[in-house]
């Protein structure tokens, strides 16, 4: 498989470093709000990457951790009243909420930042101590950038072209010894949280926080380091300083990047009015028709979102499902059971469609050529499978178009989705057959719906459900 690496700007050949796995970070978001849809931009993607990649028979270490305290945080935890905390564990809860209804599988790891302060300090304290940091009088500890002579080779910028990086928060007093330091510990400021330190009461900088919690989660070196090009400086490029300044070895080995997210051909933004969380999105549309629609453009590539290219992604995506259900019906009703000769030679030809899914996948992640070798293949279907043919074909086929939609995480066999009233109607048979002492039957419904990610619980005010 081919990656467009950042670092090198080039698309290079992926080679692990473990053969068979593959261990990557991608940066989280910040919870101070639902999140938006550009935030499920590099979600989707690299979730994408992730089920690919386990697919081809990977094994994948991901991590993606949540930002919990930040400048954001602290101001909506003031404007409603209550503890940073509050917002960042309803806003955590929220994002996974719409991660899964974008059908995004939970990180192997979710890391939190504010568990995570023991293993800051550690590294805080190894680069102060290899001289790549210094603390400052008023307790703020900063990286000193000229000590890491490779700073600049991830956003290709040097030093001179360079401007400080506008996430850090300026501190007053400022004790930098050069206007291109970054902070790693900074002060507490009233009603702030707060962490003890060797240096002042205080929290950690942004930066740091990816640094440790990789290290923690996915060891010294990693393969791939991603997250939205935004990120690529001064973020990735300061977490970069900080790891290889810290652990003396390089950091990840492929840097990826997707490309944003615009509106209308606008900067998303809450001034503009042209502001949409996935939320918002929910309200309209089935989430994986957003999923779709991402996934119809190369993941580097601009994305413009508007109504009418939403409306096309729907009905590109009924497309997809409509033919699944047709290949469902016909695998259902039709009478003859086993392949034809014929419908044999045919199935053979879709292993052409599957191929060309797979160089478009291997090709830095075109999930755009993979969603067309997908259409390509329900054309396919449509125009060789009818009522005269044999279940066994139309079931080949929908396995077939199902399994590539699912590598892509779209949901397109409706049949698997258990509505909530199918559900209370197996609950309700469930218990019928209890009261009737057909255990057998319980039983097997019982496990139908694990089967199905619906688990059970016999409580005394009855049977109570929830989705695993
Ligand atoms: P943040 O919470 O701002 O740190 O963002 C979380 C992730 O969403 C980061 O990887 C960002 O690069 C990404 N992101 C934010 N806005 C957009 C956008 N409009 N398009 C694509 N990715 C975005
Ligand atoms: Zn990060």
């Amino acid at each position: 498989m081919k990656l467009f690496n950042t670092l090198t700007r080039k698309k290079e050949e992926f080679v692990p470093i473990t053969p068979g796995e593959i261990k990557m970070y991608v940066c989280g978001p910040t919870v101070y709000n639902l999140i938006h849809i550009g935030n499920a931009r590099p979600m989707i993607v690299f979730d994408t990457f992730r089920r690919y990649m386990e697919f081809c028979g990977y094994k994948v270490n991901y991590v993606s951790n949540f930002t919990d305290v930040d400048d954001k945080i602290i101001k909506a935890a003031i404007a409603e009243g209550v503890e940073s905390s509050v917002i960042s564990e309803r806003y955590i809860a929220e994002c996974k909420k719409d991660m899964e209804a974008l059908n995004v599988l939970p990180a192997t790891t979710h890391p939190k930042a504010t568990e995570e302060i023991p293993g800051m300090l550690d590294m805080i304290r190894t680069l102060i101590d290899k001289g790549h940091a210094y603390a400052a009088k008023d307790g703020t500890v900063y990286f000193r950038v000229r000590s890491f002579q490779d700073y600049g080779k991830l956003s290709h910028k040097n030093l001179d072209d360079l401007e400080a990086g506008h996430r850090d928060i300026k501190v007053t007093g400022d004790g930098k010894e050069d206007e291109f330091d970054f902070v790693l510990w900074k002060p507490k400021k009233e009603g702030e949280p707060f962490w003890e330190s060797p240096w002042c009461e205080g929290r950690p900088g942004w930066h740091i926080e990816c640094s440790v919690m990789s290290k923690k989660y996915l060891g010294e070196e990693i393969d791939i380091h991603a997250g939205g090009e935004d990120l690529i400086f001064p973020h990735h490029e300061n977490e970069i300083a900080q790891s290889e300044a810290a652990n003396g070895k390089p950091f990840a080995r492929y840097w990826l990047h997707n490309g944003f997210l615009n509106i209308e051909n606008k900067k998303m933004s809450k001034s503009l009015g042209n502001f949409f969380t996935v939320r918002d999105i929910s309200e309209k549309y089935d989430l994986q028709v957003l999923r779709f629609f991402m996934l119809s453009a190369h993941y580097r590539s601009p994305l413009n979102f508007s109504a009418d290219l939403m409306e096309a992604a729907k009905s590109g995506f009924d497309r997809i499902r409509t033919s699944v259900a047709n290949l469902t019906y016909l695998s259902q009703k039709n009478s003859e059971k086993s392949l034809t000769d014929e419908e044999k030679a045919q199935i053979e030809k879709t292993e052409g469609y599957v191929r060309k899914f797979c160089d478009a996948m291997d090709d830095d992640l075109n999930t755009a050529d993979a969603v067309s070798a997908i259409f390509e293949l329900v054309k396919f279907a449509n125009t060789t499978a009818d009522e005269n043919s044999s279940c066994a074909y139309g079931k080949a086929l929908k396995e077939k178009i199902v399994s590539l939609c699912d590598t892509l995480g779209l949901i397109t066999d409706q049949e698997e989705e258990l509505l909530d009233a199918d559900i209370e109607a197996l609950i309700e048979e469930r218990q019928a057959a209890r009261k009737t002492k057909d255990f057998a039957r319980a039983d097997e419904i019982r496990n139908e719906l694990l089967n199905k990610g619906i688990i059970l619980e016999d409580t005394r005010e009855g049977v109570k459900w929830k989705r695993a």
